[in-house]
């Protein structure tokens, strides 16, 4: 049947933080036609490839579309109520903290709620983290020391604004390509000048001014430089700094490190800090590269210490911006699905935070203390403290670092729970239930993108077979683990104005994250709700925050941190002489569950491979398209070979995408040790010591 005659519908794309708009409309073919929605804020109609190509993924291959129990198809009914007296028997035997949920920057922010409100405040345990965990959670443990609460000060339109854009461990040009194409247009509207900060020549290095190759992890030292530059330029802002602490402990910290360890010229590294000072409206936008490290959080607020001593914060054209991997990252940070945060961006570790929360949900129990992050969730689960684990939307068995041992891990674990699309995940694999939840393209509810823009995504396809919305299946557990009334809802949008009351309470604490003013949205109004940045009050609609100059902590001003530079955690050694880094492609997203149906997709870059350098390559007698053997302390990859000196000797690059299902040698998180950021709990994902050797069949 012609769907050309039905109505287009708005929705979000379901893949990067930037969140962009999409008019979805049925093909007639059980496909959808998808454009770019010329009136969302975020994409102004603009799409990239993986955005582009939605309409191709939304067939039933690889779907589940009924419960399964030990691999055998089962009724909701009986499905529901074995996950509700699993995890009732682990609580009764063990404990509330003997089970834990590990959920997804995939859901939706109603989910989310749901979820979060299950754990913490009826469970009675702060063991749910997210996949997030992977990404950002080093900007949100630098967002807090810097500022008091996980706020993010600018806009997207701070990046057209801006003469000087940074990019640090970003390669917005591949993983954000909505706003790389916005910067591309401000290149050339204004003459934006772009300096890449990346060890690797990525794609975004095409169009910069300056590209800086510094050594993996030394973006501290670097930073630092700049700090006592920016002091010896005389560009300090003093008045703004008024609004600050920390400020002569910082510069005496930044005086003492050399740039050595940078590995650049000094030569690069003044050129670097005379654009940085020489320009007011400098945005520095950073990512993994920054996110993904032992010294992550530090890293954060090394740029975030530049920003605040200039008072180039929350001003147009000017900021540091974090720009988050997943399409609701942003959600889950402002429901609390981090295991040491409350919803709203309350702390889970304040009393009176939790006493409100508590009150709020009349709730029967609320942990004191933070839970398990993502790595220790799942140590937990291997030396046998966790008995009961649900994974929602999400596959660390291959994502997680050590993957290999979080596989075992998750296949001892007495009873594990796995929601998603399709039941042929490696994580899925090993579950003892596997619940059928509705995709994208099937579902009502909202998500917040990296500028804090609360966006629709909505429903135009009916959930196949007996596939759910995952906040019903999470309330209908929660209603069968004894809390009928608290999970007694029928929509999204009820679940929606039960969050953006409770915002309320926080807005009463004098935190950042407040939609209140949407509380009494009705359904019609939330059907319809525009693209909204938030705060939403009755005083105030979204703009920047700080430049005001005041902050969240509790006497109004912000922190600069006195951070020191430090190496990544694993050192290379003669057994191990490569510096492995990890990331991402264009045209692919996580374990390509959805990606990995459209053939346009994969034919950008069709199998997982390794980048090294010609040198590199020579010395070990590898040639293009062999395959090379990677051995690391914890696991082994097999991957075809790319020579290219976009990566400098002694390092090498792969992409995380493949998975056990699609290409058993090559899911290069088994490499990766499980070391973290002390302060964030988020694992070095781009630092990982490999050998690599020609690949000999025995
Ligand atoms: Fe989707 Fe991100 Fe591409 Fe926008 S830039 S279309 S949100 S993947």
């Amino acid at each position: 049947m012609d769907g050309s005659a039905a109505p287009e519908v708005r929705s979000t794309c379901p893949y990067c933080g930037v969140g962009c708009g999409v008019l979805l409309r049925p093909d007639g073919a059980g496909g959808l036609t998808v454009r770019g929605d010329p009136d969302h804020p975020a994409n102004r109609g603009r799409l990239c490839s993986k955005g582009s190509a939605l309409g191709e993924t939304v067939g039933l291959e690889r779907r589940l579309l009924a419960p399964l129990i030990g691999g055998q198809t089962a009724d909701w009914e009986t499905a529901l109520q074995l996950v509700a007296d699993g995890f009732n028997q682990a609580i009764d035997q063990h404990g509330p903290d003997s089970v834990a949920f590990y959920v997804s920057g995939q859901l939706l922010t109603e989910d989310y709620y749901i979820a979060n409100k299950l754990m913490k405040g009826f469970i009675g345990s702060a063991n749910i983290d997210t996949n997030s965990r992977l990404c950002m959670a080093s900007t949100v443990a630098g967002h807090r020391r810097a500022f008091g609460t996980d706020t993010v000060p600018g806009t997207y339109d701070d990046i057209e604004e801006a003469d000087l854009v940074v990019l640090v461990g970003s390669n917005l040009a591949w993983c954000h390509p909505v706003l790389y194409q916005r910067l591309l247009a401000a290149r050339k509207a204004r003459g934006t000048r772009i300096v890449v900060i990346d060890p690797r020549r990525t794609a975004s290095c095409d169009g910069a001014d300056l590209h800086l190759a510094l050594e993996p992890g030394s973006d501290v030292a670097l930073f630092n430089r700049l700090f006592a530059e920016i002091y010896e330029a005389g560009a300090i802002d003093a008045a703004f700094l008024l609004n600050t602490e920390g400020f002569d402990d910082t510069l005496r910290q930044a005086w003492c490190n050399g740039v050595e360890a940078t590995g650049l010229s000094p030569e690069e590294v003044a050129e670097f800090c005379r654009l940085w000072i020489c320009t007011e409206k400098v945005v520095t936008i950073f990512s993994q590269g920054v996110n993904q490290s032992t010294s992550g959080t530090d890293k954060v607020n090394a740029i975030i210490n530049c920003h605040l001593a200039t008072g180039r914060i929350g001003r147009p054209g000017m900021g540091p911006f974090s720009v988050t991997g997943q399409p609701n990252a942003m959600g889950g940070r402002e429901v609390g699905g981090l295991a040491n945060m409350l919803a709203c961006h309350l702390e889970l570790e304040n009393p009176d935070h939790r006493a409100a929360v508590r009150g709020f949900w009349d709730a029967p129990a609320m942990p004191e203390a933070a839970g398990l992050k993502a790595v220790d969730m799942f140590r937990a689960v291997a030396d046998g403290r966790i008995k009961a684990l649900w994974i929602i939307h999400t596959n660390p068995a291959v994502t997680l670092p050590e993957a290999d041992a979080v596989r075992e891990a998750i296949a001892r674990c007495p009873f594990t729970v796995v929601s998603d699309v399709s039941a042929t995940t490696d994580t899925a694999r090993l579950a003892d239930v596997v619940l059928p939840a509705a995709a994208w393209g099937e579902k009502d509810g909202t998500v917040t993108n990296s500028d804090r823009t609360i966006s629709r995504q909505r429903a135009i396809l009916p959930p196949p077979g007996l596939a759910r919305p995952d906040w019903a299946i999470l309330a209908e557990v929660g209603q069968r683990m004894g809390w009928r009334r608290a999970f007694d809802y029928q929509t999204p949008a009820e679940i929606f104005r039960e969050y953006a009351a409770l915002s309320g309470v926080a807005g009463r604490f004098g935190r950042d994250f407040d939609i209140s003013g949407l509380s009494d949205i009705d359904d019609t109004a939330y059907a319809a709700l525009p693209p909204t940045r938030w705060p939403v009050t009755a005083a105030r609609s979204g703009g920047r925050f700080f430049g005001d100059g005041r902050f969240f902590h509790d006497d109004g001003k912000a922190r600069l941190l006195p951070v020191a530079p430090r190496a990544p955690a694993a050192r290379t050694e003669p057994r191990y002489p490569f510096r492995l880094n990890t990331g991402r492609v264009r045209d692919q997203w996580h374990t390509m569950t959805r990606t990995g149906l459209s053939p346009r997709l994969s034919a950008h870059l069709a199998e997982p491979f390794l980048e090294i350098h010609p040198e590199d390559a020579l010395r070990l007698g590898l040639a293009p398209a062999d395959l090379a053997e990677l051995t690391s302390p914890t696991g082994r990859a097999i991957l075809r070979v790319r020579i290219t000196d976009a990566v400098r000797p002694g390092q090498v690059f792969a992409p995380m995408h493949w998975t056990a299902e699609t290409a058993p040698s090559a899911r290069i998180d088994a490499l990766v040790a499980a070391a973290t950021d002390p302060v964030s709990g988020q694992p070095e994902s781009k630092a990982a010591v490999v050998a690599v050797a020609p690949f000999r069949a025995a």
